[in-house]
């Protein structure tokens, strides 16, 4: 199976949290939470098209300074999602520099930030360098309800979780696979090339059998054909994020729903669950809750993260934990 991102933790589980989504393909990523981003590289950073922030305490969201910095010298967009409140957060931190140097010479870069109330996109602003990032208000895009984000090859699910604030856990899901069986397609004479993702575009668009896709010899080739023969089609990747929930039944039934199936699921497992009172106090998940969603929802990999300090010098323990739980009734692993 070819995946459409590459996911993993910015840092160690004891720092702060967050995930890199690497896309195999276009030289482009995506953050859940902006963290620390200091093991993240310039390169890395610059590939950054899109940011989904759970909440705006600092541990998820003081890597904006850098990430923003860096974006000062492109001119693709940054878009920006949080929780209610986000974009008037992001103007706040914004107005905190001074843009006297910017004008309508300068790059340019946009910045755009909006607010998901855990249904739809409420809110969103737009901050243009060439206009030294005053802010101007804007439309949010209209999706389906309980997607934050929604592109051709993918989407990014959301729920609004519990943590004495809303805080926002993120799937993204690949749309639909698309292979290629390479053999099958030089049996046809049909060389590979970019054309093909044409035809996977169209695959996933769900256009018509007769709809002409074109070769680059020939006269073109009918999209049903192709599919028939030289196509696989299965379901697409799923990544889930989930941090910083409260240990309560309605979090717990939440995560399932979002987390059903995934290939690569990241919960957070701050304490163990001889700590259950201080992760009922702070509003955080333990390693033993992290487990028995995992392996409640069926998911294929889990990665622990966003460790308590306390924990420090035993640092296995709370991962330990987790997959104790998770593997109680682990499945045979699915072949690839
Ligand atoms: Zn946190």
């Amino acid at each position: 199976m070819s995946w459409l991102v590459q996911p993993r933790l910015v840092n160690d589980p004891f720092s702060d949290p967050g995930v890199y989504l690497d896309f195999r393909f276009g030289r482009r990523a995506i953050l859940f939470d902006l963290g620390d981003v200091g093991a993240l590289s310039t390169r890395e950073l610059l590939r950054v098209s899109h940011v989904f922030v759970s909440h705006t305490h600092v541990d998820h969201m003081a890597g904006f300074d850098r990430l923003f910095r860096l974006c000062l010298h492109r001119p693709t967009p940054l878009t920006l999602v949080g929780p209610p409140g986000f974009a008037a957060q992001v103007e706040h931190r914004i107005r905190g520099f001074t843009w006297n140097l910017l004008d309508e010479n300068s790059v340019g870069f946009c910045l755009r930030a909006m607010d998901y109330d855990g249904t739809v996109l409420t809110r969103a602003a737009e901050f243009h360098a060439r206009e030294a990032f005053a802010r101007r208000d804007a439309v949010p895009p209209d999706f389906a309800k309980g997607v934050a984000w929604s592109e051709d090859e993918f989407r990014i699910e959301s729920v609004a979780l519990d943590h004495g604030i809303p805080s926002l856990a993120f799937a993204l899901r690949e749309v639909i696979q698309v292979n290629v069986w390479r053999g099958v397609l030089a049996e046809m004479d049909l060389p590979p090339g970019p054309w093909l993702n044409e035809a996977k575009r169209a695959v996933r668009l769900g256009m018509p059998d007769d709809h002409r896709v074109e070769t680059p010899c020939g006269t073109g080739i009918e999209l049903g054909d192709l599919k028939g023969r030289a196509l696989r089609v299965a379901p697409g990747q799923a990544v889930v994020y989930v941090t910083d929930a409260a240990p309560h039944r309605e979090n717990h039934e939440k995560i399932l729903m979002l987390a059903r199936n995934a290939d690569q699921f990241f919960i957070e497992a701050v304490f163990l669950e001889r700590d259950r009172p201080l992760a009922l106090a702070s509003h955080h998940l333990t390693a033993w809750d992290a487990g028995d969603i995992a392996r409640e929802a069926g998911v294929r990999h889990l990665t622990p993260f966003h460790h308590s300090a306390r924990y420090l010098s035993e640092p296995d323990v709370l991962r330990e934990e987790a997959f104790a739980r998770f593997r109680t009734y682990e499945r045979e692993p699915l072949s690839a």
